[in-house]
């Protein structure tokens, strides 16, 4: 953003950022000054230690240079923002990555008309309509309760869905213990200490085999498939991800339960808020920009893609 001399989830360091959310492809260690909501920052010192921070609560307006900026929620995940710039008469909403259903464990996206909207675009395709949350977790309890002898290992990204996951099943009334793996043990514990209860959760660490039978264990994408899993009884692998929504994709990961639960806008989810916002013009970034960019065109509305170097989602 040039008249601020700021940059909005900087993928290298530099003097001044403003971080949209915690995930790595946005949040980086190590730059000068960093503008984020105190949520961010805290996950941010979580993962990288502190960082020369200056939290901004949602609402809260601040100024940089010649623009007004403020955050508003993005409902992506704990702490998430939208960027509002105002700056000669005009609004540019930078969405980072959004999504427009209920979380338990974020602040709903909060709209706000804009004349430029920048949008994320990970599931911008039509194939990509994400089904209700809530069956998805019925699906996953269901397969719990049918075979006792068998836990159900859930592969989550740790920051976010992780979190998602474990507060939708407790809605769902799933009260039991829900084993999880290290690598997801900070984030949840930060969540919780931010108001975030996610009931009781056990470390697998040193836990008999069998006392891990009939119950659900959380671990990163990554230990599905790795010797890790050995000590689990028999573990159905589940995946919760959006592109569970692709077969293939599902089978190639040896995934017996995908799950589609994503904490990005499906298609409807993107061309819904874009026809809400009334943009004048739509900047698409982060993901499949030219089926979105024809939406655009077709509905009179001016759209480019905005290429962004160095950005591989941790999280979907
Ligand atoms: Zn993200
Ligand atoms: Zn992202």
């Amino acid at each position: 953003m040039r008249p601020a001399d700021a940059w909005i989830d900087p993928s290298r360091p530099k003097e001044r950022a403003f971080v949209t959310h915690g995930h790595s492809d946005h949040a980086r260690g190590g730059h000068g000054a960093v503008w984020a909501t105190p949520e961010t920052l805290a996950i941010m010192a979580t993962r990288y230690g502190e960082q020369n921070g200056n939290p901004v609560a949602y609402g809260e307006g601040f100024r940089v240079g010649e623009v007004d900026v403020r955050f508003v929620p993005a409902g992506h995940v704990l702490g998430s923002a939208q960027v509002v710039l105002e700056h000669a008469g005009e609004r540019i909403v930078v969405s980072g990555d959004y999504k427009r259903r209920e979380d338990p464990t974020c602040a709903p996206f909060e709209p706000v008309p804009c004349d430029i909207f920048i949008t994320e675009a990970t599931f911008g395709l039509p194939v990509f309509r994400h089904p209700d949350t809530g069956s998805e977790i019925d699906r996953l309890l269901h397969r719990l309760h049918s075979d006792p002898s068998r836990s159900v290992l859930v592969g989550v990204y740790a920051l976010g869905k992780a979190q998602r996951v474990i507060t939708e099943l407790r809605r769902r009334g799933h009260e039991q213990p829900i084993y999880y793996h290290g690598a997801v043990e900070r984030l949840c514990r930060l969540y919780e200490e931010l108001g975030v209860s996610l009931g009781e959760m056990r470390h697998c660490a040193g836990v008999p085999k069998q006392e891990m039978a009939g119950h659900i264990v959380i671990a990163p994408p990554s230990a599905l498939n790795d010797r890790w899993s050995r000590r689990l009884p028999d573990p159905v692998t589940a995946m919760a991800s959006g592109w569970m929504r692709i077969r293939q994709r599902a089978r190639q990961s040896n995934i017996e339960l995908p799950l589609v639960i994503s904490d990005h806008a499906d298609w409807d989810e993107l061309t819904c808020t874009i026809r809400e916002l009334q943009p004048r013009e739509v900047w698409i970034t982060h993901g499949r920009e030219e089926a979105l960019k024809h939406w655009c065109m077709l509905h009179q509305i001016k759209a480019r893609e905005l290429n962004l170097v160095g950005y591989e989602d941790e999280d979907d």
